[in-house]
């Protein structure tokens, strides 16, 4: 495998498109910001979710798949999940575990591979103690109060990222007026709890953490000082990954944290931002419940990542379309080996261009209906690099919206259960099962592998 791929990538440290060159090409290291557990997702939350899952499929095609390291972690200490949990009676634990379980079935139901570590900040705290005391020793932070603090004017190029004029930064931390502040933009990196809020031993009396240290500590533990490329929305740069890069590079001495900085731009509905006062808060849950995950990856590509999105029901209803047109050609090539498209590779190269990756396999598939060689097998192999073309034919026509009264998760666990009771040997039950899915409209069709003998089940809703 060479190492030198044309990858090139828009940092926004730099602010421009340049080549990307791994530390070590054996070892590709990518950190995404990930979600705070205290409620649904919203389809906002998928627009990084899906864009860093086809990057991180484009470096494993381009590096080896064993030689990709994702982290994306799982933010389970927060004021908000604090006050949300109060809220609702129960604890912090239940609804942090809740919540996350129902993240990592939205992101599966989007099509993304689970990143090689989700880490959680809870059991990164004592990594996140020993940077504070490394920040402290070296004269970037200062205990006052129960807190630890950074000291924004002990870091003479803080704000390279951002790149926000100094009385910006100060207006904005004023909103936190506080005594135990040195500097007006000096930040949080640990703060006391009282007996009823979690917290945790330290140096400086019982507390929690800050939002920030928390990536600092977990991208060090499991991709070390330096590394490749950090991802996250465009609303994170500041302050959250310009205080993210002050505090690594503080504590670590180092030039950088991560090579590259990439961010997504923000998803808005229907031509208005989202917002649950207008009414337009759209939950990942919310779209799967009408459309198939892979409908809203789908949709989600077609607009390049580091442009604003407007999410409209017309632009999925076309997206659904579309892919039902694909996929009976796709499918026919699913165990192809088939090779990508040279053109497609350069343009997802060319800084992840999706869009144009989009109207290639669209040229594909016409070429494959005119009986083109090989294009129906590319149109398969380039639409898996985006994630596409997971399920199998049966699957996707029979796919019906919760609003037809089809539920595709109880669907599915009342097969497993029944591949159980046959397995068991328990026909009765099995016929049982067969029955039930019948009334609600589902049709099985089992078939064994002629070679392995192995038995599976298709299903096909019957309107
Ligand atoms: P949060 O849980 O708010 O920290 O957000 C998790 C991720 O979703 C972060 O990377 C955010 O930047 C991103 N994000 C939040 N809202 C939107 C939006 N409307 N459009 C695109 N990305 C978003
Ligand atoms: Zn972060």
């Amino acid at each position: 495998m060479s190492t030198l791929h044309n990858l090139r990538l828009y940092n926004t440290l730099s602010r421009t498109k340049e080549d990307f060159a791994p530390i070590d090409p054996g070892k590709v290291r990518m950190y995404v910001c990930g979600p705070t557990v205290y409620d649904y997702a919203h389809i906002g939350n998928a627009r990084p979710l899906i864009v860093f899952d086809v990057l991180y499929r484009l470096l494993r095609h381009l590096y080896g798949a064993s030689h990709v390291k994702y982290v994306r972690n799982i933010t389970d200490v927060d004021d908000k999940i604090n006050a949300r949990a109060a809220e609702r009676g129960i604890s912090i634990r239940e609804l942090t575990e809740t919540t996350n379980a129902i993240f990592q079935e939205d992101a599966y139901s989007l099509g993304c591979l689970d990143p090689d570590v989700q880490p959680r900040a809870t059991e990164h705290i004592a990594e996140m103690i020993a940077i504070i005391e490394k920040l402290i020793a070296s004269g970037h932070a200062y205990a006052a109060d129960g807190h630890a603090l950074f000291s924004v004017p002990s870091m003479a190029d803080y704000g390279g990222l951002s790149r926000r004029p100094l009385d910006e930064m100060i207006a904005g931390a004023r909103v936190e007026v506080a005594p135990y502040k040195k500097g007006d933009t000096d930040f949080v990196l640990w703060k006391p709890s009282k007996d009823d809020e979690p917290g945790w031993d330290s140096p400086w009396g019982r507390g929690r953490p800050g939002w920030h240290i928390e990536c600092s500590a977990m991208s060090w533990k499991h991709l070390g000082e330096t590394f490749d490329i950090h991802g996250g929305g465009i609303d994170l740069v500041f302050p959250h990954h310009e205080n993210e890069i002050a505090q690594s590079r503080c504590a670590f001495g180092s030039g950088v944290m991560a090579n590259v900085w990439m961010h997504n731009g923000f998803l808005q509905v229907e031509g208005q931002k989202m917002s649950k006062s207008l009414g337009n808060f759209i939950t990942i849950r919310d779209v799967l419940a009408d459309w198939p995950g892979e409908v809203a990856r789908f949709n989600m590509l077609k607009t390049h990542y580091r442009q604003p999105i407007d999410w409209t029901a017309a632009a999925l209803r076309e997206s659904k379309r579309e892919l039902d047109r694909w996929y009976p050609i796709a499918k026919q090539y699913a165990d192809s080996e088939a090779m990508l498209s040279p053109e497609f590779e350069a343009v997802l190269c060319d800084d992840l261009n999706t869009p144009e990756a989009i109207t290639h396999l669209r040229r594909l598939y016409s070429e494959a209906l005119d009986g083109v060689a090989f294009a129906g097998a590319r149109l398969a192999a380039c639409g898996r690099l985006l994630g596409l073309f997971q399920h199998d034919l049966g699957a996707w026509n029979g796919w019906r919206p919760a609003s037809a009264g089809i539920d595709e998760l109880a669907v599915q666990r009342l097969i497993n259960a029944r591949i159980e009771a046959r397995n068991a040997k328990n026909w009765a039950e099995s016929d049982r099962i067969r029955d039930e899915l019948l009334a609600m409209g589902v049709q099985l069709m089992d078939s064994k592998d002629p070679t392995t003998g192995e038995l599976s089940t298709r299903w096909e809703v019957k309107l």
